[in-house]
């Protein structure tokens, strides 16, 4: 999985959803999807940064994509139950699910931590994702070869001190993602769920997170594609419920 070599038309028609796809790993992700063939929605909150891939999208020859501002902060059940609307009249099905925003929060011990921050955290990165999916998963039944992944973390997995609200968001992920899986799991198996951890990568968050480390140690969101290629695409079809990683 980890040197994966996608055929270049792997995505070809596959209609493909990611979030925080403005920045960092969302925006390599998104581009890498729509250069491997998939129309591509890019979800996010600042909407010149997903104009800006979106353009790089357009201008490289990729099919063209498709933009939904969206603040994942403030955004209530009917936002979601709306967009899912847009996407049937727009495209009927939807082929692919990355949730990859996410926040940080505050590094900081338990008994220290600021309740709303903390708030904030599991509403961004626990609560919007089940709200996207709770949303999504009629046109996830509407493809006939569906796959979902939750962006995951080394701290979502085996938590450690002062990771705060950003290690349990990451956990309930992990019990969101095992939880669809084994939903989803019927007679059709057209739709499959499984959850990543990028592992450390050169982005912006990385860089808050450790910043006195050298970026230059860390792998570029590029690098780290070969399984976001695989998990999307038709070669992973069957695998489900697993918890992965994204470098070996
Ligand atoms: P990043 O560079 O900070 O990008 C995060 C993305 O999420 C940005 O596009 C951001 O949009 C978007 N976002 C944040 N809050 C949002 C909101 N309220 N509504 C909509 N979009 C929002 O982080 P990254 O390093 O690429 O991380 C991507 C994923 O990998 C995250 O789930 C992270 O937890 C995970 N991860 C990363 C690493 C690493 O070393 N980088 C390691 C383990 C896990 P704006 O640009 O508009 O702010």
């Amino acid at each position: 999985m980890h040197d994966y070599k996608a055929p270049q038309d792997l995505l070809k028609n596959r209609i493909i959803l990611v979030t925080g796809a403005g920045s960092g790993i969302g925006r390599t992700a998104a581009k890498t999807y729509a250069a491997h063939g998939a129309t591509v929605i890019l979800l996010g909150r600042t909407t010149s940064k997903l104009e800006a891939v979106y353009d790089e999208i357009e201008a490289a020859g990729h099919p063209q994509p498709a933009i939904v501002p969206l603040n994942l902060e403030g955004a209530a059940p009917k936002d979601y139950d709306e967009m899912a609307m847009t996407i049937e009249d727009n495209f009927g099905r939807l082929d692919g699910l990355l949730h990859n925003a996410a926040i940080l929060g505050q590094r900081t011990p338990v008994e220290l931590s600021s309740p709303d921050i903390w708030a904030q955290v599991m509403q961004v990165n626990a609560h919007a994702p089940y709200l996207l999916t709770r949303a999504l998963i009629p046109l996830l039944r509407q493809s006939t070869d569906a796959s979902v992944i939750f962006t995951s973390s080394s701290v979502g997995r085996k938590a450690r001190a002062y990771w705060g609200a950003y290690a349990v968001s990451k956990f309930a992920l992990e019990g969101l993602s095992q939880l669809l899986a084994d939903e989803l799991d019927d007679e059709r198996h057209n739709v499959r769920v499984n959850s990543l951890n990028p592992g450390a990568t050169r982005t912006n968050m990385r860089a808050h997170a450790y910043p006195a480390e050298d970026p230059k140690e860390n792998p570029t969101p590029e690098e780290i594609m070969p399984i976001y290629l695989y998990l999307m695409g038709r070669d992973s079809q069957g695998v489900t419920g697993q918890q992965l990683d994204a470098q070996p």
